[in-house]
């Protein structure tokens, strides 16, 4: 399956039917001069397609500045020790699930679990504010601390191509046909607030009305 366009400059890169069948979905930001932020990096086992949809793209994955992980298990985060041991990039993560990955806690990253080993490394911004801001080239995100399915979890707002891209994790999760709502009651708020046009999670996405989904989604769930 050919890489997902969401909004121009946004890319659903890998996923299950795009790198490996563990993977859970993660997203390129591809900013005015080429260069790359990743949203996830998957479980590690479709590195090599990863790198194949990011050339598909016309992309070189030397341009990958940073990745940005929205929390630590390891369908989304097992991925960054092949991009750093590879080409060097910094991994960008909050506390305490950065520090999860940089030991490679077995139970903490779901390895054991799912069985796929976690290579630990090193996190090179490991956030501890509430929100975080990072610029690159015309591409402007808000890293925001959204605990709940881990401790450690956060959304990212990108601001990029003139539209705004929420990338939300695994904070809301498909389940039989509902959605399961894995945010801290407190922070709820938070996706309510913001303003977004598309919206990318790790086993869904949405490319309109992204904001009016998500709070029909959340009126309707039962609080975790
Ligand atoms: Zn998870």
């Amino acid at each position: 399956m050919p890489v997902i366009t969401i909004r121009p400059g946004t890319y659903l890169i890998g996923g299950p039917e795009l790198t490996f069948y563990l993977d859970l979905y993660f997203y390129a930001i591809v900013t005015n001069k080429d260069n790359i932020i990743l949203i996830d990096s998957g479980s590690g086992k479709g590195f090599t397609n990863t790198i194949r949809n990011l050339m598909e793209l016309g992309l070189s994955p030397l341009k990958v500045r940073y990745i940005i992980n929205t929390h630590c298990h390891v369908d989304v985060a097992g991925g960054d020790y092949y991009f750093h041991n590879t080409f060097g990039t910094p991994i960008i993560a909050h506390e305490p699930d950065s520090l999860i990955i940089q030991h490679g806690d077995p139970k903490r990253t779901l390895a054991e679990e799912l069985n796929i080993p976690f290579n630990p490394v090193p996190v090179y911004i490991s956030i501890r504010r509430p929100v975080e801001k990072i610029t690159l080239d015309d591409a402007e995100l808000f890293i925001y601390h959204c605990p709940g399915h881990t401790e450690g979890s956060v959304l990212v707002l990108a601001l990029i191509n003139g539209f705004k891209v929420l990338f939300g994790g695994d904070s809301i999760i498909p389940d039989n046909g509902r959605f399961k709502v894995e945010v801290l009651e407190d922070k709820r708020k938070l996706l309510l607030d913001l303003d977004y046009h598309a919206a990318c999670f790790n086993r869904f996405y949405l490319r309109d009305n992204a904001k009016e989904t998500i709070e029909t989604i959340l009126l309707s769930s039962r609080i975790e």
